[in-house]
Protein backbone atom coordinates (compact mmCIF):
# COMPACT_ATOMS: atom_id res chain seq x y z
CA UNK A 1 0.00 0.00 0.00
CA UNK A 2 1.34 3.24 -0.60
CA UNK A 3 1.76 5.99 1.73
CA UNK A 4 1.49 9.36 -0.64
CA UNK A 5 -0.34 12.43 1.53
CA UNK A 6 -3.70 11.28 -0.26
CA UNK A 7 -3.82 7.98 -0.57
CA UNK A 8 -6.83 5.89 0.15
CA UNK A 9 -4.63 3.83 2.46
CA UNK A 10 -3.02 6.87 4.84
CA UNK A 11 -6.81 7.71 5.16
CA UNK A 12 -7.54 4.24 6.07
CA UNK A 13 -4.70 3.93 8.26
CA UNK A 14 -5.64 7.52 9.97
CA UNK A 15 -9.30 6.02 10.31
CA UNK A 16 -8.15 2.85 12.28
CA UNK A 17 -5.66 4.70 14.25
CA UNK A 18 -8.45 7.08 15.18
CA UNK A 19 -10.87 4.14 16.31
CA UNK A 20 -7.98 2.47 17.97
CA UNK A 21 -7.09 5.76 20.26
CA UNK A 22 -10.82 5.70 20.85
CA UNK A 23 -10.98 2.38 22.06
CA UNK A 24 -8.26 2.03 24.15
CA UNK A 25 -8.75 5.34 26.10
CA UNK A 26 -12.05 3.70 27.05
CA UNK A 27 -10.43 0.31 27.76
CA UNK A 28 -13.14 -1.29 25.62
CA UNK A 29 -10.75 -3.59 24.20
CA UNK A 30 -11.69 -6.31 26.92
CA UNK A 31 -15.07 -6.39 25.53
CA UNK A 32 -13.72 -6.71 21.59
CA UNK A 33 -13.46 -10.63 21.35
CA UNK A 34 -14.63 -11.77 17.72
CA UNK A 35 -17.94 -12.67 19.43
CA UNK A 36 -18.73 -9.37 20.52
CA UNK A 37 -17.18 -7.78 17.72
CA UNK A 38 -19.52 -9.70 15.04
CA UNK A 39 -23.36 -9.45 17.55
CA UNK A 40 -22.06 -5.58 17.30
CA UNK A 41 -21.53 -5.66 13.31
CA UNK A 42 -24.74 -7.24 13.02
CA UNK A 43 -26.98 -5.30 15.88
CA UNK A 44 -25.63 -2.12 13.51
CA UNK A 45 -26.64 -3.43 10.19
CA UNK A 46 -30.46 -4.28 12.10
CA UNK A 47 -30.25 -0.33 12.65
CA UNK A 48 -29.43 0.47 9.11
CA UNK A 49 -32.13 -1.79 8.08
CA UNK A 50 -34.62 -0.52 10.34
CA UNK A 51 -34.44 2.96 8.89
CA UNK A 52 -35.83 1.08 5.93
CA UNK A 53 -38.40 -0.81 7.94
CA UNK A 54 -41.67 -0.70 6.10
CA UNK A 55 -41.13 1.44 3.20
CA UNK A 56 -41.66 0.33 -0.08
CA UNK A 57 -38.62 -0.48 -2.72
CA UNK A 58 -40.61 2.79 -4.47
CA UNK A 59 -40.00 4.85 -1.24
CA UNK A 60 -36.41 3.40 -0.40
CA UNK A 61 -35.77 4.91 -3.75
CA UNK A 62 -36.12 8.52 -2.84
CA UNK A 63 -34.79 8.18 0.37
CA UNK A 64 -31.51 9.00 -0.77
CA UNK A 65 -32.54 13.07 -1.55
CA UNK A 66 -33.69 13.34 2.03
CA UNK A 67 -30.88 15.06 4.28
CA UNK A 68 -32.45 13.85 7.46
CA UNK A 69 -32.44 9.79 6.29
CA UNK A 70 -28.91 10.54 4.60
CA UNK A 71 -27.78 11.61 7.95
CA UNK A 72 -29.07 8.56 10.03
CA UNK A 73 -27.76 6.09 7.48
CA UNK A 74 -24.69 7.62 7.50
CA UNK A 75 -24.57 7.52 10.97
CA UNK A 76 -25.49 3.48 10.69
CA UNK A 77 -22.86 2.78 7.67
CA UNK A 78 -20.38 4.34 9.97
CA UNK A 79 -20.91 2.43 12.77
CA UNK A 80 -20.82 -1.36 10.58
CA UNK A 81 -17.83 -0.25 9.14
CA UNK A 82 -16.08 0.87 12.78
CA UNK A 83 -17.11 -2.35 13.56
CA UNK A 84 -15.14 -4.36 10.49
CA UNK A 85 -12.39 -2.05 11.61
CA UNK A 86 -12.14 -3.78 14.45
CA UNK A 87 -12.70 -7.29 13.60
CA UNK A 88 -10.17 -6.41 11.21
CA UNK A 89 -7.68 -5.31 13.46
CA UNK A 90 -8.82 -8.26 15.73
CA UNK A 91 -7.53 -10.85 13.49
CA UNK A 92 -4.52 -8.64 12.04
CA UNK A 93 -6.85 -8.41 8.77
CA UNK A 94 -5.75 -5.55 6.03
CA UNK A 95 -9.13 -4.50 5.82
CA UNK A 96 -8.32 -2.42 2.16
CA UNK A 97 -6.04 -5.46 1.06
CA UNK A 98 -9.01 -7.80 2.06
CA UNK A 99 -11.83 -5.71 0.25
CA UNK A 100 -9.70 -5.22 -2.58
CA UNK A 101 -9.29 -9.29 -2.56
CA UNK A 102 -13.02 -10.22 -2.52
CA UNK A 103 -13.67 -7.78 -5.52
CA UNK A 104 -11.23 -9.71 -7.25
CA UNK A 105 -12.40 -12.96 -6.32
CA UNK A 106 -16.66 -11.47 -7.17
CA UNK A 107 -15.12 -10.60 -10.58
CA UNK A 108 -14.54 -13.79 -11.28
CA UNK A 109 -17.55 -15.45 -9.87
CA UNK A 110 -19.55 -12.79 -11.69
CA UNK A 111 -18.01 -12.32 -15.44
CA UNK A 112 -18.88 -9.26 -17.05
CA UNK A 113 -20.77 -10.89 -19.74
CA UNK A 114 -22.18 -13.27 -17.81
CA UNK A 115 -23.76 -11.26 -15.18
CA UNK A 116 -24.20 -8.08 -16.26
CA UNK A 117 -28.05 -6.60 -15.55
CA UNK A 118 -28.75 -10.22 -13.62
CA UNK A 119 -29.05 -10.43 -10.41
CA UNK A 120 -28.90 -13.76 -10.09
CA UNK A 121 -26.50 -15.86 -8.14
CA UNK A 122 -23.29 -16.90 -9.38
CA UNK A 123 -24.18 -20.63 -9.35
CA UNK A 124 -26.93 -19.83 -11.73
CA UNK A 125 -25.67 -17.40 -14.40
MG1 LIG B 1 -25.77 2.59 15.29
Amino acid sequence: MTNTPASGGDRYEQLRDAMLAFRDARDWKQFHDAKNLAEGLSVEAAELLEIFLWKTTDESREMPSDPAVRAKVSEEVADCFLFCVLMADAFGIDLVEAAMKKIKVNAQKYPVEKSRGRRDKYDAL
